[in-house]
Parts: structure tokens; sequence; C-alpha cells
């Protein structure tokens, strides 16, 4: 039983939601399918941790899907977010946040020589598709599996059998004409790539990749004779002719100052990068950008329509803009401190309680497997004891600390878990892993 069934404001909050909300909730992962029991419907967060209905608080390793990076309700982020509200909610005209906030990202990362903004992750890689399709005037994407991209239509595709395989619908209502455009292959599979190139090169508008993938639990891509697979797909599709955008979405400015980008941007650059979660402080944003001449494919200059009603929004540029502020050298060495000893500790309890486990990561990211074996590919990452891993979290949850509920996703610290912060981990840890062993 968890927490919240033990209780009735989450369940009886959840019993309604399920009236008026399609299974309850606005995002599939928050219903807890995957791990079962009732979500605790939350009512505040401050710092590192959560509060719920019940009068029950939780250690957040959740943090919103990766925005919270300097933790909840951050005082000068909460204060500019305020500071921007008085002065109007949004304008649907130019205001000078766009700008500074473009500007911090083309500063930071290289390969960015012009940014747009839009509300979301998912909206920055559909836009970045179609400005990639209309550069090469070609319609393929080749995507990996096991690489979440948001639910684009164009890359809710999973991979059929064999190793170059027109994809199937991962999603109904995903029409098979939209399928036919995308290949799945497998992650790190360089071969499989070489060999879709050589079939196909002509025909590929973009490779699109995690910068490091994070969504089938952290699986950071490979080098390979001293050649990372980001270079390798950089290198094979430009010999095409064909694009690689590089999705930054979840490890962009939190896996280092510079994203993923900043830990092996060596010797390559991607045409087009999406950005979302840290860049909007947690509020809704994203971005995508990148070389200038394709940028200046998009409306009303180019041939490309793409748009916004609130895309740009003050007090969402506010919130991103108070954010990157204290985002600095020192704010990144935190965040690689807090995430190793928590990683340290999360291995020190599953080895003494016997649990089959591997822990990987990229960069401050990282994930724990509930296998052996190190995970290279969805495959791999399917290969796990998920039920070992949802005892272990709800042994968690019942002691106070939130993980996220799958065992496919990456654990998002920020630089509001303190030392003290940690140290409720550590006493919540030896219960879970004692469970996990059960
Ligand atoms: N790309 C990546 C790598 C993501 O992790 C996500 C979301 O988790 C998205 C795109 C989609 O972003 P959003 O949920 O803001 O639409």
């Amino acid at each position: 039983m968890t927490p919240a069934d033990a209780t009735t404001v989450s369940a009886d909050l959840f019993s309604r939601a399920q009236q008026v909300i399609p299974s309850g909730v606005n995002s599939p992962v928050r219903a807890f399918g995957s791990v079962g029991g009732t979500p605790p419907f939350l009512t505040s967060a401050q710092g590192a941790l959560l509060h719920d209905a019940d009068g029950r608080d939780y250690v957040d390793l959740v943090g919103s899907w990766g925005p919270m990076i300097l933790g909840h309700a951050h005082e000068p982020v909460v204060e500019a977010v305020r500071d921007a509200a008085g002065r109007g909610l949004s304008f649907g005209a130019p205001q000078s946040g766009e700008v500074a906030l473009a500007e911090e990202v083309v500063s930071r990362i290289a390969p960015v020589e012009q940014l747009r903004l839009v509300n979301s992750g998912t909206e920055a890689t559909m836009s970045a598709l179609r400005v990639a399709r209309a550069a090469t005037d070609r319609d393929v994407v080749v995507k990996f599996a096991g690489c979440y991209h948001g639910h684009v239509d164009a890359l809710l595709a999973e991979a059929g059998s064999g190793v170059a395989t027109f994809a199937m619908p991962g999603s109904a209502g995903v029409t098979a004409a939209t399928a036919r455009d995308t290949v799945v292959l497998p992650y790190g599979d360089r071969a499989a790539v070489s060999a879709l190139f050589a079939a196909r090169g002509g025909e590929i508008a973009a490779v699109i990749t995690e910068a490091a993938p994070a969504n089938m639990g952290v699986v950071p891509p490979r080098e390979e004779d001293g050649i990372g697979f980001n270079r390798f797909l950089a290198e094979t599709a430009h010999a095409s002719g064909a694009l690689l955008i590089s999705d930054e979405v979840l490890t962009g400015f939190r896996a280092s100052r510079e994203g993923y980008y900043g830990v092996d941007g060596e010797g390559w650059t991607p045409d087009l990068m999406t950005f979302g979660k840290v860049i909007g402080g947690g509020l809704p944003v994203g971005a995508f950008g990148g070389r200038k001449d394709l940028m200046g494919l998009l409306a009303p200059a180019g041939p490309v329509y793409q748009a916004g009603t609130l895309s740009g929004n003050p007090l969402a540029t506010a919130a991103g803009l108070a954010t990157f502020a204290e985002l600095d050298e020192t704010a990144y060495a935190t965040l690689a401190s807090t995430s190793r000893a928590l990683q340290q500790m999360v291995a020190d309890a599953l080895t003494t309680a016997g649990v089959p486990h591997v822990i990987q990561n990229a960069g401050t990211l990282f994930s724990v497997f509930f296998r052996e074996q190190p995970v290279t590919g969805y495959d791999d990452a399917k290969m796990q004891d998920t039920e070992a891993f949802t005892r272990f979290f709800h042994a968690m949850l019942d002691a106070g600390v939130y993980l996220p509920p799958s065992a496919f996703e990456a654990w998002f610290v920020s630089t509001a878990h303190t030392p003290e912060v940690l140290d409720r981990i550590a006493d919540a840890l030896p219960g879970a892993a004692k469970a996990a062993a059960s």
C-alpha cells in the first residue's frame, strides 16, 4: 500500500480526476501505471521537497522531469516571474526577454547561431524536423529505438524486426504513411546506420538522436576508435547530404553548462539542436536552433511555417533567464558531486542487499537499471527486473522519497539537494533495497 492509498485526499482527487481527465492525468507516466498505486497529488514544493494533499512530504528526485535544476520555488526565479507577471502575462509581440534568452543559449552552445522559442520540447523537435525536410527536400527521418523526442507523429514510431526496417506506428492515430517516412535503428549500432545510408542515403533528410539517451534510462553514447557515436552520426549524415538533429531537451544545460554537447562536442557539429525543460525554469518553453542558413528557412523570411500564440512568453523567458543566471560552473560542480554521492549511496545499498543493478550516467544525469550488465540500447533496457524496481519504488515512496515512477527514467537532482536532503535518502535506501531483494 502506498501512502496515498492509505489516505483519502489524493485517492479522492485521483478518483475525481478519472471522471474528467483521461486516466486522471495530463501526461501518461504520472498515472503510476507501471508501478501501480495512487499518485500523490501535490500541493506545493520547496527546494528539494514536495508536499502532497495528505500532508506528507517527499524528497523529489524527479524535478518535474528535468526543469527544476535549482529546486522548487527558488526565490530568485519566483521573484523574476512575479516581477514579469506584474508587467503583463502575454504580449504576442516581441519583448526583450526573448532576445536575452536566445543570446544566452547562443553564447553557450557553439553550433546554435540562431534560436526560436516554442512552448515544449515536442514543438521543438517537430519544428526542427520540418526545417530539416525543407532544407534537404527529402522525407525520411532516422531515429533510434528507445530515444524519445516528444509526441510528434513522425517520431512516435517503434522498430519492427530486422535492422533497418520501416517503422510501425508506435501509437494509434499515427498514419502508416507517416511511419513509413521514419526508420528506427538500434541505438549505437554503427553498422546499421552505415548500411541504411549506403542503401537509402539520398532519401534521408535527417538523423535525430538524444545527445545522450535518457528516456530508456541513461545510455551514454559510446566511443569506438576514438570517435563518439554523435560525431559518427554527424559525419555519416553529412556525407550523404543529410542533417543531424541533436535533441538536448533533457540533457541541455543539465549534463553540463553546455549540455551534453559540452561533454562530447569535440570535432563534430549538429546542424540543428532542440531544447526544453531547464531553459524555461519550470514554465512551458522549448526551443530549436542551429545554423543561420537553416534557421533562415523559417517564416516569415523563409518558406517553412512555424508559429505560436504564447511563444516567447514573458513569464517563461523571465523564469529561464533567472535560472540561467545561477547556472555557472559552481552550480554544475555542486550538481556533479551531489549526483555522484547519490549514485554511490544507491549502489552501496543495492549491493549490500544483493540486488543486481547497474548505474549509468551522462554528465550529471544518471539512472539505475535493475540488471547486472551494462545497458547499451533499448533491448538491454527492457531486460531488467521491473518488479524489483516496483518494490524499490514503493518502499522509497513510503519512506518519503519520490523517484520517477518507471524503471526507464533518469533520476534528477538539483542544487537544492543539500547533504541534509541526501541524508534523508540515505535513511530510506536500506529498507527499499531489502524490499527490492525480497
Ligand atoms: N525530447 C526529449 C529528449 C525529451 O526528454 C522530451 C520530454 O521528456 C521531449 C523531447 C519532449 O518534451 P516535452 O515533454 O516538453 O514536449
